[in-house]
């Protein structure tokens, strides 16, 4: 209705991920009219910034000039408003809510409606909730909390984490974010799944050997590095976005399209999962090639910013079972790197094979159904069919299973716009996040605690070849034209 105001503040706006995607998706939703009407959005940060500065620093991030319509440009900025404090300091966030009651009350808005992303490290965060629970909230509207990874560091230290939140704010309020979720690719494996007999019913361990996803990027560690190092790679991207794809991958059919049903299948297929057996482990960290000039392209303890003797996996393969009638006995690997040959996002769906061998002929290779999220996104499902020709031979194809639809919002613009709907779909619930750390942390506590020597690999390589091996030990085949032997260059 147009009696509603909307607030959206981001908290650490000086920062990197607010200027590099939370202000270039505001705008573009600005742009494309998709942002609710009489929305205001506010800076909050330590850093003194002037709407001018912060505006030139958001520049390089905000999309090439030409499509910047200029009028609808300097509109959209004309509803930024940057207020400066300190984190600990409730005066300040006092300030911030009389900004916003300032343009509330300016166009007589009966109802307030606040968002608060927190684009902080953690180190703020408990200070960050306190004050915004005693300073800013709306008496006549919702209030919605966005947080960002990482969710603490292991089970201890989630459950105090998770306390201090729930303490502030109901779980309806509360926004993880992980924005593999608001991939339109994910969404439509799990339609295919539950709406089509031959994935319906084949979908378990009776037709299925093996899952493997895989997230790798050439990308050496170089932004938030410290971060990085005192994290590694298993608590970075396996405790949440290839947890959400596991759980999105395993789940039942929820028992409706409500919310609290889909979270509630997700939180008991995650409970499933057993606890990880160190042998289940292998980690990788990258060394000098020899062969890069390119001081960038150096081993991971060579960076400057890097401590010299430092263990901290940047490749990790983690393989889970799960304990349930649908999954016991197919191995989900979990394989994530950097530094690597390739940069992609990808679930491979591995089938068995079928006895089916033509003497003679090129052999068959089992179904394999692959959902990639990037580089650019896929589904699609290897198949084999005969070669056109009077000789029974066989060749490989691929069913393209992807609905292409330029129209639709991506990744942060789909998430935000979510979080204005109050839509929480695509969103973890805490209690989601808490199964996660009890899988994992018995495993981060082993390996500080033994002080495990990842194996080192090449900067621009697959990988450590005992990764390859792992899978193959559990089931999972590479075959012609997988990367294995395009990277080796056969
Ligand atoms: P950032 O640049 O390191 O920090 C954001 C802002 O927080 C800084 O500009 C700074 O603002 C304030 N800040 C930094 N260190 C602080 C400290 N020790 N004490 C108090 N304030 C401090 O982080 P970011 O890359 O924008 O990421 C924000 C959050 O999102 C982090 O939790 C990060 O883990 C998560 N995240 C980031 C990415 C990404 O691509 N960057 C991806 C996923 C998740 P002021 O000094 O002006 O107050």
């Amino acid at each position: 209705s147009n009696e509603v105001a909307y607030s959206f503040v981001v908290f650490g706006a000086s920062g990197r991920l607010a200027l590099s995607r939370i202000f270039p998706a505001l705008w573009q939703l600005y742009r494309d009219n998709r942002l609710p009407q009489a929305t205001k959005i506010f800076t909050f940060c330590r850093t003194k910034l002037e709407l001018k500065t912060f505006r030139i620093k958001c520049v390089p991030y905000m999309g090439l000039e030409r499509d910047r319509d200029p009028i609808l440009y300097n509109s959209f900025w004309s509803n930024v408003h940057c207020c400066d404090g300190q984190y600990d300091n409730p005066e300040h966030y006092a300030n911030l809510t009389a900004a916003m009651v300032r343009q509330e009350k300016r166009h007589d808005m009966r109802f307030a409606n606040r968002i608060f992303y927190l684009a902080l490290p953690p180190v703020v965060f408990d200070q960050v909730t306190l004050n915004i629970a005693r300073k800013c909230l709306s008496a006549t509207g919702w209030n919605h909390v966005v947080l960002e990874k990482p969710f603490a560091r292991n089970d201890i230290t989630y459950k105090v984490y998770q306390t201090q939140l729930c303490q502030t704010f109901k779980e309806s309020q509360i926004y993880m974010i992980d924005h593999y979720l608001s991939r339109q690719v994910i969404h439509n494996m799990f339609v295919l799944r539950f709406t089509n007999l031959i994935w319906a019913d084949t979908w378990n361990n009776k037709h299925i050997a093996a899952i493997m996803i895989s997230v790798k990027t050439e990308l050496p560690v170089q932004a938030r590095a410290e971060y990085f190092n005192q994290f590694g790679i298993i608590r970075d991207v396996m405790t949440n976005h290839m947890m959400q794809l596991v759980a999105m991958l395993a789940i039942e059919q929820p028992y409706s399209s409500n919310v609290e049903d889909m979270r509630d299948e997700k939180l008991k297929v995650l409970k499933q999962v057993l606890n990880v057996d160190m042998s289940d482990v292998l980690l990788g960290q990258y060394c000098n090639n020899g062969r890069e000039s390119d001081p960038v392209k150096v081993g991971y303890t060579q960076h400057s910013y890097i401590p010299k003797d430092s263990l901290t996996p940047t490749f990790a393969m983690v393989v889970l079972h799960i304990n349930s009638k649908r999954w016991r006995s197919v191995p989900f690997i979990l394989r994530v790197g950097k530094a690597l040959n390739e940069t992609k996002t990808e679930v491979r769906v591995q089938y068995k094979s079928t006895d089916c061998n033509h003497s003679g002929s090129s052999s068959s290779i089992p179904n394999e159904l692959v959902l990639r999220l990037s580089p650019r996104e896929q589904l699609f499902m290897r198949m084999m069919q005969k070669r056109p020709g009077p000789h029974m031979c066989l060749r490989e194809t691929e069913l393209d299973l992807i609905l292409r639809d330029r129209a639709l919002p991506i990744n942060y613009q789909a998430l935000l716009l979510d979080i204005f709907a109050g839509n929480q779909m695509m969103f973890m619930r805490t209690d989601e996040q808490c199964e996660i750390w009890r899988i994992f942390s018995p495993v981060l506590a082993a390996i500080e605690y033994e002080r495990t020597k990842p194996i080192l690999y090449d900067f621009g390589s697959c990988g450590p070849m005992a990764a390859y091996e792992m899978a193959a030990r559990h089931g999972f085949k590479f075959y012609q034209s997988d990367e294995w032997h395009a990277s080796r260059g056969n």
